[in-house]
């Protein structure tokens, strides 16, 4: 079983900030800004690549749950998403995850 399935499942807890029965956002382990949250979907998708038509409402709750996490953690100055699929972008826990990141000003184009 994938690290974020094992999250998703209560077998490793994280630094949780919501949670419900589809979805789960927590601090990243290893942050890149003040605020790093992660927010992925319970059950297990591989990638944006990977996912199917059925997968579509989950997506789009993925990324109202971003909103739901900005607002909580007070990002009201602005805040990023970021979403890697496929390992030249990045990709390194294939389990899709939705990076939300803020508290500090971020360079545009990302580099
Ligand atoms: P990506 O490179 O887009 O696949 O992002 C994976 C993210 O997962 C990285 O930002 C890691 O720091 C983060 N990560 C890996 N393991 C953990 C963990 N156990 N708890 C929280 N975040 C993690
Ligand atoms: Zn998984």
């Amino acid at each position: 079983m994938c690290i974020f399935c094992k999250m998703a499942k209560g077998e490793i807890t994280p630094k949780t900030v919501l949670e419900d029965d589809e979805v789960l956002a927590f601090h990243d382990i290893s942050p890149q800004a003040p605020v790093h949250v992660l927010v992925i979907p319970k059950r297990h998708v591989e990638s944006l690549a990977a996912a199917e038509p059925a997968d579509q409402a989950l997506l789009g709750k993925l990324l109202w749950t971003a909103r739901e996490v900005a607002q909580k953690l007070g990002l009201d100055a602005g805040y990023r998403t970021v979403l890697n699929s496929g390992a030249e972008a990045g990709q390194s826990v294939f389990h899709l995850h939705l990076h939300v990141l803020g508290g500090r000003a971020m360079a545009w184009p990302p580099g």
